[in-house]
This record gives C-alpha cells, sequence and structure tokens, in this order.
C-alpha cells in the first residue's frame, strides 16, 4: 500500500514538473516572440530571402517573432572552417519559420543543431535509410536527421535564394524532412492537424507522387522536380519547395495538391504579391 501511495505521489510530480516546464518554456517563448526584431536581422531577410520580401506585412511580424525563438533555441554550428555570422543564422532560420507560419507552432521539436558548411561537402549516396534523408543534388545538397541535426551546405543555402521562383530552396527541402520527420517516420506525411485528413492527404499526394514518376519515366516536364519521384518522403520535400517558389503554377497545374498543402501551411503563397 505504501509502495503504491509513493508510487502515485511520483507520476503526480513527475506530471507537474512536465507541466511546468512546459508552461515555462511557453512562456519564455511569448517574451521572446515579443521582443523587438533587430534592424540588422531584417536587413539580412530582405536581402537574402525573397521569400521573406514576398510575406504580407501581417506574416512578416509573425515570422520575426518565430526567428527570435528559432534562433534562442537552435545551436549553429560552422564545418569546415565556415564561420557562423548573423548572416548565416538569420538567413536559414527565416526561411525555416516559414514553415510554422500560422500554425501552433513546435519549433522542430527533435532538432538542436544546424551544422553549416561552406561548400557541397559530401558524395554520399542518395538514399533514406530510416533516419536519414541524404540529399545529394548539386545545387541542393544536404542532410536532415530524424533525431539529430539538420545538415545544410552554406554555397547551396545561397544558391536556393538567389532565385526564388525555381522552387530550389534547401532550407525549405531540409526542414520539411524535419516536420516529416516529427511523427517518427519519414514518410511523406507531416503531422497533420485533424485525424481526418490524413485520408485525403494519401490520397491526393499518392496520386501526386504516382504521376511525377510516370512523367520522369517518360522525361516529361514537370512543375515539381523530378527528384521528388524518388521516394514520398522526397515527395514532400520537393512539393513544399514548389508551393512556395512556384505557387501559381502549382496551384494551376497541381490544383488538389496545392489546396492540401494550403490548408496544412495554412498559408496561400499563389495570393501574395
Ligand atoms: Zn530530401
Amino acid at each position: 500500500m505504501l509502495a503504491l501511495k509513493i508510487g502515485i505521489v511520483l507520476v503526480v510530480l513527475s506530471v507537474a514538473f512536465l507541466i511546468g516546464r512546459r508552461l515555462a518554456r511557453n512562456a519564455r517563448r511569448r517574451r521572446l516572440m515579443a521582443l523587438p526584431f533587430a534592424h540588422d536581422w531584417k536587413a539580412i531577410a530582405e536581402r537574402n530571402v525573397p521569400l521573406y520580401r514576398r510575406l504580407p506585412e501581417d506574416l512578416k511580424a509573425q515570422l520575426h517573432g518565430l526567428v527570435q525563438v528559432f534562433l534562442a533555441e537552435k545551436s549553429f554550428e560552422g564545418c569546415g572552417g565556415l564561420e557562423i555570422t548573423d548572416e548565416v543564422r538569420v538567413t536559414i532560420a527565416a526561411q525555416a519559420c516559414m514553415l510554422l507560419l500560422n500554425r501552433p507552432p513546435t519549433f522542430f521539436p527533435k532538432l538542436r543543431t544546424i551544422l553549416v558548411y561552406p561548400h557541397t561537402y559530401v558524395a554520399r549516396d542518395s538514399s533514406f535509410d530510416g533516419h536519414i534523408v541524404t540529399d545529394e543534388e548539386s545545387s541542393r545538397l544536404g542532410e536532415s536527421w530524424q533525431n539529430g541535426p539538420v545538415v545544410l551546405a552554406w554555397d547551396s543555402v545561397k544558391g536556393g535564394t538567389s532565385n526564388a521562383a525555381d522552387a530550389h530552396n534547401v532550407v525549405l527541402h531540409e526542414f520539411a524532412h524535419q516536420l516529416d520527420q516529427e511523427d517518427g517516420a519519414a514518410d511523406g506525411a507531416p503531422i497533420l492537424a485533424h485525424r481526418s485528413r490524413y485520408v485525403a492527404w494519401a490520397r491526393v499526394l499518392g496520386a501526386e507522387y504516382e504521376a511525377l514518376q510516370d512523367r520522369k519515366r517518360r522525361r516529361r516536364r514537370s512543375v515539381l522536380d523530378k527528384y521528388g519521384a524518388t521516394h514520398p518522403a522526397e515527395f514532400f520535400a520537393v512539393a513544399t519547395e514548389a508551393f512556395f517558389e512556384k505557387p501559381r503554377q502549382m496551384q494551376k497545374r497541381h490544383p488538389e495538391l496545392y489546396e492540401e498543402l494550403r490548408d496544412h501551411f495554412r498559408l496561400d503563397p499563389a495570393a501574395w504579391s
């Protein structure tokens, strides 16, 4: 009986501790989000992130808050001699946080560290091994580990941001993998708002994935990068890039896919200037 009482007390204390920690974290995040956004950081985002320039003002303000939390909670490590500057941090954070706008932000809970190399940095096989998605296309080499870091090459980050309409954006791509991996499986389905949404998601994205595989086989042109035909996880990452960078083309050519992503991200980039 005594053991049972001690057990109950321990459970109650553990739950109280977890609730207290979550409340403290949320309060800290609210404070960070309310801080004024540094003028220098805004200038970096304006200069380096064309998508930021297209954002409506209310979303820009929301993004500023998300970036402050992201930069306070994630650590950046320069590899291969790259120095981590505010330019590196803000350029990456501003794009990663686009994926969190308008939704209860989870801030990529499994991610602690972003490793940044100066140049495309390895020549591994393009693969998904259950834990790591490795992307080896020359213009957007990066990695997203399920319970580990995101790895980015700074030249690919800069290349991806130099053209806002080519649907090649390594930061959006790798952080889409992070969203996808939040539920423990890199399967092309991030955590959706309601259980009921998975059926439509699987139907629409499954059909679009097969259609992209078909276009790839027949060497037909596509709004979506053919790299998305290699795995459902890659399809979601590539579709996310196109959703933000080619929203009008996607809306026209893949209306159902656009609608699914619009409902998921709660954003309508086709309507942005
Ligand atoms: Zn990928």
